[in-house]
């Protein structure tokens, strides 16, 4: 990544495509266009590919390649797991377990089928961030049909105990999902050991292209439908398949799963080091999420007396993209439900700064942006009233 004119800190709301991955899907735009679905010959090598992907993506998560459903993305999988559920169940229940942290494609999915009379639980979460397989297990019910938690936090990067919560599930015969978008080819998955059956991911959040994601549906589990159309995806999901997209995703998947340890330990390094910059050399901030059950590319602070906004336009001026609150809600000016669930007051959400990073940074990157920080967050406090009421009385 030379001569970047920026420093990207925003790798939970999207990465950059590998040119590995923008290679592997050229041909898909150009000589091999065909449609994988047609029979002639000239349609055979999208449709071997299109096998080879779906095999690859199974390999990272010890699935089967059947049981690889393509996507339009993390959101369509997590309605798609949802809503699937909820219509085929109906019969036997309508009441879903999820927790108050969710991104707001299973939150406004459950909300949505409120409205349908279905029964949604929202578990609450404790400071960190986590849901315990014990308030699980209270909030199960005989007409429970399904619990969706996800494998780990986009905005504070707390992960779930995913394994246990599966665990609870399956004990009471109920199916467990999780929305493992920030988490697939990041961190270890097996849907095996990890008692799962149903998985949503997505491409663009692991060095792959934008658009296409993928559904793990165990073996025997019936879901109907989300998008109706052609017999692609065993009748599954209609829509032509999205080849470039596919073969991006797999080549991208490929790579991070194979590379996980490695990028995982100079994240994790590089994580700490800025964590602990913050920590000893500006006053008053807080770490959110787990210390250590924690995405290895996660950061996610409040400084007090600060509004994230104004943060966010003197780092930008700087050259530094982070985040305040998650993509979804930036733009708005309510603190992130997540913040608010771990018990921040909104003074204090409202000052949050997410900082996401990729094996692609450097350690002269984090230099420059907590030297950056130190500064803006010295000017605003300076020009806060509240900061200045602060400092007479303490
Ligand atoms: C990004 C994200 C999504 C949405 O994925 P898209 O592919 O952008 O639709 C869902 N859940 C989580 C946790 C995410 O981070």
């Amino acid at each position: 990544m030379e001569n970047r004119p920026f420093i990207y800190l925003d790798n939970a709301a999207t990465t950059s495509v590998r040119p590995e991955v923008l290679t592997a899907m050229e041909p898909f735009f150009k000589e091999s266009y065909a449609n994988p679905a047609s029979i002639y010959q000239f349609a055979q090598n999208t449709h071997k590919m299109l096998d080879e992907s779906r095999e690859t993506i199974a390999n990272c998560l010890g699935a089967k390649p059947q049981e690889i459903y393509f996507t339009g993305g993390g959101s369509e999988g997590d309605n798609w797991a949802i809503k699937g559920v909820a219509y085929a169940l109906k019969d036997k229940g309508k009441h879903i377990i999820t927790s108050k942290i969710e991104h707001h494609a299973v939150l406004h999915t459950c909300e949505f089928l409120e409205q349908q009379g279905f029964d949604v639980t929202y578990l609450d979460v404790d400071e960190d961030g986590l849901v315990t397989p014990e308030q699980l297990e209270a909030a199960i019910r005989p007409d429970t049909i399904l619990v969706t938690i996800m494998a780990a936090n986009n905005e504070i990067g707390t992960i779930e105990p995913i394994r246990e919560l599966g665990a609870v599930a399956h004990k009471h015969g109920v199916l467990f999902h999780t929305d493992a978008v920030q988490a697939f080819a990041h961190i270890p998955i097996s849907v095996e050991e990890d008692n799962i059956d149903l998985l949503s991911a997505s491409g663009h959040k692991f060095h792959g292209p934008k658009g296409v994601g993928f559904l793990y549906i165990r073996e025997g589990v019936k879901l109907p439908p989300l998008i109706h159309g052609g017999a692609q995806e065993r009748s599954k999901r209609g829509g032509t398949h999205n080849m470039p997209g596919i073969v991006g995703m797999a080549t991208a998947a490929k790579l991070a799963c194979e590379q996980m340890e490695k990028n995982a330990e100079q994240e994790k390094e590089l994580r700490d080091y800025l964590i602990q910059r913050l920590e000893q050399e500006i006053p008053y901030v807080k770490v959110n999420g787990h210390r250590t059950k924690r995405l290895p590319n996660n950061v996610n602070v409040c400084f007090r007396f600060i509004e994230g906004e104004s943060l966010l336009i003197m780092l930008d001026q700087k050259g530094i993209c982070g985040s305040s609150g998650s993509a979804c809600t930036s733009g708005s000016l309510d603190p992130s439900h997540v913040l608010l669930a771990i018990g921040l007051p909104h003074e204090i959400a409202h000052g949050s700064l997410r900082m996401t990073l990729s094996e692609q940074n450097t350690r002269e990157e984090i230099d420059y942006t907590v030297d950056s920080l130190k500064t803006i967050v010295e000017t605003l406090r300076s020009m806060s009233p509240l900061y200045e009421d602060f400092v007479k009385n303490n």
